[in-house]
């Protein structure tokens, strides 16, 4: 069983009631309905308003993948949890990071660029797959198009990615990296533009599809044991090695 946990801000839903329209259980609740449909995913949600933003150390030891969607209050988000999550990102747990997540306090600390990017509301976007091999990409057709999106605008100020799976194109004729993976300690990263708050995105097949495609990429359940230290480590031992060897092995 897969664990997800689904985090947002919830605040233009809180506030805006044609957001609340689209979304009547906020994002997380969308998000959190169609990746809950799956046998393999369980879910849980958690919002800004929650005690430590409901990302304690005990609900991030029972995630393997943390879905983030952020944008209006960024800067509210204790660092103490900023650094909290990113420990555990590179200690394995899969990030999903949607939309405007892009300038979240924890996109900026695992990929270390600005993120910044140019954008316009109300644009129509293409959004074209680059990689049909990749298991994020299983059963998303070649392109498909999100009649109104935010356009998300290269240049993007990332640092070149692991992979590069899809690419918006905007009616008003920008082009975006709109979904590229990065690996961080032992953990896996898909950052996804699509989902802007006023528009019905995360209701689209292809979107939800993607998504849930990524939980399981991402999901750490089947990591190496040979995990990349996540602290600054004490010297190691020196390990004591049986010299003796074997009578069999001494043919060179
Ligand atoms: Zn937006």
């Amino acid at each position: 069983m897969i664990k997800v946990t689904v985090w947002n801000e919830y605040m233009h839903e809180t506030h805006q009631p044609e957001v609340a329209e689209i979304y009547p259980e906020g994002m997380h609740g969308c998000i959190a309905g169609f990746l809950g449909s799956n046998e393999d995913i369980e879910v849980r949600t958690a919002t800004l308003f929650d005690p430590e933003h409901g990302l304690t150390e005990e609900v991030l030891e029972d995630t393997d993948v943390l879905i983030w969607w952020g944008h209006w209050v960024h800067e509210k988000v204790e660092d103490a949890v900023v650094e909290r999550v990113c420990r555990h990102i590179r200690g394995g747990m899969g990030f999903i990071g949607l939309h405007s997540a892009h300038h979240s306090k924890v996109m900026k600390a695992l990929l270390g660029t600005t993120l910044n990017l140019k954008w316009r509301h109300g644009d129509r976007e293409r959004v074209w797959c680059t990689t049909p091999s990749h298991p994020i990409a299983q059963g998303v057709p070649q392109q498909f198009e999100l009649p109104v999106e935010e356009m998300y605008g290269e240049p993007f100020d990332i640092p070149e990615p692991d992979e590069t799976l899809f690419l918006g194109w905007f009616a008003g004729g920008e082009v975006f990296r709109s979904g590229v993976t990065y690996r961080r300690g032992n953990g896996r990263i898909f950052y996804f533009q699509p989902g802007h708050e006023e528009y019905p995105t995360y209701h689209n097949e292809n979107v939800q599809r993607i998504i849930t495609n990524a939980v399981r990429w991402a999901c750490p359940c089947e990591r190496s044991h040979a995990e990349i230290p996540v602290e600054n480590s004490e010297p190691l031992e020196k390990q004591e090695i049986n010299e003796e060897t074997p009578e069999q092995l001494t043919f060179f």
